[in-house]
């Protein structure tokens, strides 16, 4: 590692420039060019180690306009169609929340007009009838799981639509990592164990990470260096998901244990593994309600929204 002259900023360790950022678990000091270098390198590893890309593939891009997919859908338009034969597709979910969507949706709109990417934009309002801000009017379920089982569901639907084979979503290294606990500290085994990238064979459309293996300030700096996304509006629900809370405690473990969340993604996939045998022996149902492939009778999405419809 280079150090630098002492009372100076370290240099890079692949060259003589300024580091930019310090990469405890990598440890390395890294300049912008060789930091946006590395994140590139990550996403491509990742897609060539999980062959998260199979030859004439349409991926959807669940673009959503904040900086993680913005950077998500930057680096795939560099290796796509170049280095992989595959098209993209964009496809934002507008769940219609006042003072945070509008901004982001322009910002959407921009990247993918920038990058001569085909964008579908699908609502809450025209899907399901009403927005999120005012579902949540009426009935106050936490904010994120309602947003997070509709726009999962919104999302494939337009995938399929457009006959993508795959979608493609800005999830980074801290985000799985939370999503791991979250599954633990739920108690919710099954979602720990369901691994929608490898069941996409037996009726559920595959879902891809490319960026997993990128965490959440490489992933800021990398959208800073190449001017991606500009400054954007936080969702106003953000503070009351428990992920919010997740997301304190992972940055605690990660700060004195550097690596911790590579190893918490890790041990999942292992466990995902050993579990395949067993979920290979299983039926897939279909949704009796809109025959989504699901392991019950009905799909969450159809049973969260029948749960409304009893309420009302
Ligand atoms: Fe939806 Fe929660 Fe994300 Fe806001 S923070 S967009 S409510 S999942
Ligand atoms: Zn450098």
């Amino acid at each position: 590692m280079n150090a630098g002259k002492p009372g100076n900023v370290p240099s890079c360790d692949h060259c003589d420039e300024p580091a930019i950022f310090f990469n405890p678990y990598l440890q390395c000091h890294l300049c912008d060019r060789h930091l946006c270098h590395s994140v590139e390198q990550r996403v491509i590893d990742s897609i060539t180690r999980h062959g998260m890309v199979r030859d004439g593939d349409r991926i959807a891009v669940g673009l959503s306009g904040g900086k993680d997919s913005s950077v998500l859908l930057s680096i795939l338009s560099g290796i796509i169609p170049e280095r992989l034969d595959a098209e993209l597709v964009a496809i934002t979910v507008d769940e219609g929340i006042a003072g945070y969507r509008e901004e982001t949706i322009q910002s959407a709109i921009s990247l993918t007009t920038q990058l001569g990417i085909s964008h579908h934009i699908v609502s809450f309002k025209s899907l399901f009838g009403f927005t999120l801000d005012s579902l949540l009017e009426v009935h106050p379920p936490r904010a994120c799981t309602a947003c997070g089982i509709l726009r999962k569901k919104a999302l494939s639907d337009a995938a399929k639509e457009i006959a993508a084979t795959s979608i493609a979503t800005g999830h980074n290294l801290d985000d799985s990592a939370q999503s791991v606990l979250m599954n633990y500290l739920r108690g919710d085994f099954e979602r720990l164990l369901r691994d929608s990238s490898s069941i996409g064979d037996r009726g559920f459309i595959r879902r891809i990470k490319p960026l997993q293996d990128v965490n959440e300030k490489e992933i800021t700096l990398y959208s800073m260096i190449k001017g991606i996304t500009g400054r954007l509006p936080e969702c106003p629900y953000a503070t009351t998901a428990f992920r919010a809370e997740v997301r304190t405690l992972q940055a605690a473990i990660e700060y004195h244990y550097p690596g911790a969340s590579h190893r918490i993604i890790h041990g999942q996939e292992e466990l995902v593994t050993m579990a395949q045998r067993v979920v290979a022996g299983r039926t897939i149902d279909h949704c009796s309600v809109c025959g989504d492939p699901c392991s019950g009778t009905i799909c969450q999405a159809c049973g969260f929204l029948a749960g409304l419809q009893r309420r009302e």
